[in-house]
């Protein structure tokens, strides 16, 4: 059986964490890139070239993409043959710990009564899964609170069909108007449960851009929604023109006979995310 330290998994998640802070993924710059150019209003197309300039220097300065440098979320596959020396969860809130202090990134987490920040931008949020083999699999996403507000849910009446599921996703993008820093990236989960829904629609955040569902009629909604959105939304921060989407991500999951959870976690164009495997 491997085994790996805690200490290798705290100094990762720290580099992770000052890395995911400056640096946008290709998937994400490259998505930018498209809109920009596929962009027939002047004005959004110059928000959009701003956005690029600004993903640009914050990359060569190593300095925060946004100002908002998130809540951690983490989904940690750990391989069953993986022996982990120590408690993985608590290496990785050391890391994150570590990371917000040394890059200088803005701590945003605090206690929801009493709004006492934790000093730290710990702890963070984490979602462990077992999976096959030796390794340990890191998934990131500092996640901006602009756009996580603008987030919902409904438990949707099995008859409100496909239908229901694209109009529940377009409404909930048109009441978030600027508010989430478009253009965005949309997660939908859609079955489960309540919480299995908001998970899954996490987790399609992670999906490298606009990947489609391996399945056709997913696929499909996805394509709905995104051309919706950007036919009759709001633009490039709220601005107008065709882009106030870059992807929809949409994941399902069986569910009750009697039910139908709809899960929409929005994400704004500063979408973060790195993933390492140790
Ligand atoms: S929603 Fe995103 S881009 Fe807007 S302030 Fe928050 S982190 Fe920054």
């Amino acid at each position: 059986m491997r085994k790996l330290e805690t200490a290798r998994i705290t100094e990762a998640v720290r580099e992770l964490v000052i890395e995911a802070a400056c640096e946008l993924e290709p998937d994400i710059l490259e998505g930018l890139v498209r809109a920009r150019d596929r962009e027939e209003s002047p004005l959004a197309r110059d928000l959009l070239e701003l956005l690029l300039v600004n993903a640009d220097i914050a990359s060569r300065e190593r300095m925060p993409v946004c100002q908002d440098t998130g809540i951690s979320v983490f989904f940690i596959e750990i391989g069953r043959d993986l022996k982990i020396e120590g408690d993985p969860e608590a290496a990785i809130q050391e890391g994150v710990g570590l990371g917000y202090r040394e890059g200088y990134l803005r701590m945003s987490v605090c206690d929801p009564l009493t709004r006492k920040n934790t000093g730290s931008n710990i702890p963070a949020v984490i979602h462990t899964v077992p999976v096959a083999g030796d390794g340990l699999r890191i998934l990131y996403l500092p996640k901006g609170c602009g756009s996580e507000n603008m987030s919902s849910l409904r438990m949707l009446p099995p008859s409100a069909g496909p239908a229901g599921i694209v109009d529940f996703v377009c409404e909930t993008v048109y009441a978030a108007g600027s508010n989430p820093c478009p253009p965005l990236v949309i997660g939908v989960g859609v079955g489960g449960t309540f919480e299995k829904a908001a998970l899954l629609a996490k987790r399609s955040l992670f999906r490298p851009l606009g990947q489609p569902n391996p399945r056709s009629d997913a696929a499909e909604l996805e394509k709905t929604i995104l051309e919706r959105l950007n036919r009759e939304g709001q633009g490039v921060e709220g601005m107008g023109g065709s882009n106030t989407a870059l992807a929809v991500h949409l994941e399902v999951f069986p569910t009750h006979i009697a039910s139908l959870p709809v899960a929409v976690n929005i994400q704004c164009h500063a979408h973060r995310h790195k993933e390492l495997v140790l």
